[in-house]
C-alpha cells in the first residue's frame, strides 16, 4: 500500500467546446492535462499558479464536483475514481470554499449550519449539541455564536464557522480554495494560524489552492505550480521559493511584493511575467510556457518537456534542465 494519502494519476479534465444555435460539440479544452500529485498524511501541499491554470478544476475533481475525464485518484491506498462525490468519500475529504458568506444559508443560524453534516453523515442526534460545542471551540469561537445567524457574523468569523462544518464529520483531507483571499490581510493571518494549529492537533491534510505566493511559502509543506492546466514545478516551499526553476515559476515569484532587504537578495532577477496566459483552447505547441519564456529556444517550439527531477523533492518541466537539448539553448523569439 502506498504511504500517500492522496495519490493522483494522470488526472485529465476536458471540456467541450459548443458553438452555434444547436451547441453542437466543436472541439475540445484541456483545463487540466496529465497531473501526478502526491499529498502524505498531515501534509499541506500547495498548488499555485494564475488564473485559468487548472488548480480550481483539480481541486473540485477531488472533492467530486467535477468528474475527470481520465485518469486515477487513490486515497489510503484505495482506488477512489469512482467513488468521488460519493456520501462515503465526503466523509473524508471535505472543501471549503473562498467566500464563506455564500457557503452559509442565511436563514440558518450557525447551529443548524452544522447540524447538516451531522445528519447528512448520520451521526446520533444525541450527540450533536455536545460536537457544536467542540467544534466552535476547535476554530476558537464563543459557544454562544452557535444562535447566531451568518449576518451578525464577520468575514473571518463565518470562514471559521465553515472550517467547523467542514471539519464536523472528521475529515482526513481538506481541500482550501481560496480560503482566505476574501478576507482583510490581518484576518487572513488570524485563519492561517487556526488552519496551522488544527493541522497540528489533528493531523490533517490540506491541498491549499491559491494565487498569493506569499502565503502559500508560508503555509505550505510543498507546492506545485500550474500552467495551462499542467504542473510546471513541483518541491518543497524551500526549493520553490529559494530555488525556483522553472522560468514561470521564476517569473511568478518576481511578481511578489518583498520587506525585507533580505528577501529581495533571494528573489529571481527574472522580469516580471510578459503578457496573459493564452486560453486553454488554444495551447501552443511544443512547451506551452513557451510564448511567454525569456529562455525559450528551438526545441521549445517542437517538444513538449518533461518533468527533470533536480532532487529527491524538487522537479521542473522545462528543456533547461535536459542536457541534451540545453546545450542548443539560444534563446529565440516564440
Ligand atoms: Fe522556457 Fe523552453 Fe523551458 Fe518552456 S521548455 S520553460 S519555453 S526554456
Amino acid at each position: 500500500m502506498s504511504g500517500n494519502l492522496l495519490e493522483l494519476n494522470q488526472l485529465s479534465k476536458r471540456f467541450p467546446v459548443r458553438k452555434g444555435l444547436f451547441q453542437r460539440v466543436v472541439g475540445h479544452v484541456n483545463a487540466v492535462d496529465g497531473v501526478d500529485l502526491t499529498i502524505g498524511r498531515g501534509e499541506i501541499v500547495g498548488l499555485a499558479g494564475e488564473s485559468g491554470s487548472g488548480k480550481s478544476t483539480v481541486a473540485r475533481m477531488i472533492v467530486g464536483l467535477l468528474t475527470p475525464t481520465e485518469g486515477t485518484v487513490t486515497f489510503d491506498g484505495e482506488d477512489v475514481s469512482k467513488q468521488l462525490g460519493t456520501l462515503a468519500f465526503k466523509r473524508r475529504v471535505q472543501m471549503v470554499f473562498q467566500n464563506p458568506g455564500s457557503s452559509l444559508n442565511p436563514r440558518r443560524s450557525v447551529a443548524d449550519a452544522l447540524k447538516v453534516p451531522l445528519r447528512v453523515h448520520g451521526v446520533p442526534s444525541s450527540t450533536w449539541a455536545e460536537r457544536i460545542r467542540s467544534l466552535l471551540e476547535m476554530v476558537e469561537l464563543p459557544a454562544t455564536f452557535a444562535q447566531k445567524y451568518p449576518h451578525e457574523l464577520s468575514g473571518g468569523q463565518k470562514q471559521r464557522v465553515a472550517i467547523a462544518r467542514a471539519l464536523a464529520v472528521q475529515p482526513e483531507l481538506i481541500v482550501l480554495d481560496e480560503p482566505t483571499s476574501a478576507l482583510d490581510v490581518s484576518v487572513q493571518a488570524k485563519v492561517i494560524e487556526l488552519l496551522l494549529r488544527i493541522r497540528d492537533e489533528l493531523d490533517l491534510a490540506y491541498l491549499f489552492i491559491s494565487h498569493d505566493l506569499s502565503l502559500m511559502r508560508n503555509f505550505s509543506d510543498r507546492v506545485g505550480v500550474m500552467y495551462l492546466g499542467k504542473l510546471a514545478e513541483m518541491g518543497t516551499s524551500d526549493d520553490l521559493f529559494l530555488r525556483p526553476q522553472h522560468p514561470y515559476t521564476q517569473g511568478l515569484l518576481a511578481s511578489i511584493p518583498v520587506v525585507s532587504e533580505a528577501e529581495e537578495a533571494l528573489k529571481p532577477t527574472q522580469r516580471h511575467l510578459k503578457g496573459e496566459i493564452p486560453s486553454p483552447a488554444n495551447v501552443p505547441s511544443g512547451c506551452r510556457f513557451r510564448t511567454r519564456c525569456p529562455h525559450a529556444f528551438d526545441a521549445c517550439r517542437e517538444v513538449a518537456p518533461t518533468f527533470h527531477e533536480l532532487s529527491a523533492t524538487h522537479a521542473s518541466r522545462c528543456h533547461l534542465h535536459d542536457p541534451a537539448l540545453a546545450g542548443s539553448a539560444e534563446p529565440t523569439k516564440a
